[in-house]
């Protein structure tokens, strides 16, 4: 699934899931298109997932709007090509601020390793007796380091983001990555959906030396983040989801034949498990907008 040629617009870039393309007659923004790939474990899967960008670009332009009071974000227009139209934007062309902003709401997945190791995250330290799908007082940032395709993304401590970027950044993006997050359930539990943790990314924008951040790229989506339906949420065990955890577990289960540790990329995705993982994409876009998806 190599990114698609579009005439008046010149490819710049692809990551695991977008395809970034530079307007030839407007330098300082960017069409952003989500494609249909799904990465799981660091590694981009041979078999894409339909219809995931389009669910991916619609999720994230209804957040945008809903998160307006909270943050600034890159959108400049969803006026693209035809042939991307649906899952492509035009945004603001921005200098991104290089650290994967997390935040968690509840204990799980990483941060409950950590958590079982330090009895802290990412420096933050928690209460103790804490166990897997636990809600936390408020929301934590747990940041990460931005790897390039093919490496993991590593955990930093809030003083290691400030080190990075400065404190002044560090902050603003320790307490809107906390704020989007809270916001952001605010809503979903109306839906029936609890929002676990999520990763969001920042773009600068500096006016006389002092910096503003421009939330960019997606937001809350089931690629950045876990979803949990709320009626059934119970500490204790790994919750169910409407993220692409059921591909994380498909792949690690004896069913995909693949071991993780062996260094070799996962397997192709059979067809039941394309399909039930597009339904989950597709079901979380229409529980929580409450509009049918297509
Ligand atoms: P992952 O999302 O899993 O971390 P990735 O970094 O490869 O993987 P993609 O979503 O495939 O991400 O690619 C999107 C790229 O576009 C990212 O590098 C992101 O930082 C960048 N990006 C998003 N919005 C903007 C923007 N407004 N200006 C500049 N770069 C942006
Ligand atoms: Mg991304």
């Amino acid at each position: 699934m190599s990114a698609p040629t579009l005439p008046g617009y010149t490819h710049v870039y692809s990551g695991k899931v977008r395809d970034l393309y530079a307007p030839d007659d407007a330098p300082d923004q960017l069409l952003l298109v989500a494609s249909d790939r799904i990465s799981a474990f660091d590694y981009v899967l041979d078999t894409p997932i339909p219809d995931k960008g389009a669910v991916l670009t619609q999720l994230s332009l209804w957040w945008f709007d809903r998160l307006s009071d909270v943050v600034p974000n890159h959108l400049v227009s969803t006026d693209v090509p035809a042939d991307v139209a649906g899952r492509a934007v035009l945004c603001r062309r921005l200098e991104m601020v290089p650290v994967e902003c997390i935040a968690r709401a509840y204990l799980t997945g990483g941060g409950l390793s950590e958590y079982a190791e330090k009895g802290s995250v990412s420096g933050v330290p928690l209460p103790r007796g804490l166990v897997d799908g636990d809600r936390l007082t408020e929301p934590v940032f747990t940041p990460t380091t931005k790897a390039p395709v093919g490496e993991h993304d590593l955990p930093m401590t809030a003083a290691e983001v400030a080190e990075l970027v400065g404190a002044d950044i560090g902050d603003l993006a320790d307490g809107l990555t906390r704020r989007i997050l809270a916001r952001g359930n605010e809503i979903a539990i109306e839906r029936g959906i609890i929002i676990a943790d999520t990763k969001v990314e920042f773009g600068v924008e500096r006016t006389d030396g002092k910096p503003t951040l421009i939330l960019a790229d997606e937001v809350l989506t089931p690629d950045s983040s876990r979803f949990w339906p709320a009626e059934e949420w119970e500490p204790g065990h790994p919750q169910p989801s409407f993220d692409k955890q059921y591909v994380r577990d498909w792949l690690t289960s004896p069913a995909s034949g693949w071991d993780r540790r062996s260094g070799e990329p996962p397997p192709p995705l059979p067809d039941d498990v394309i399909d039930r993982t597009r339904q989950k994409y597709v079901d979380a876009y229409q529980r929580l907008t409450g509009r049918r998806f297509g």
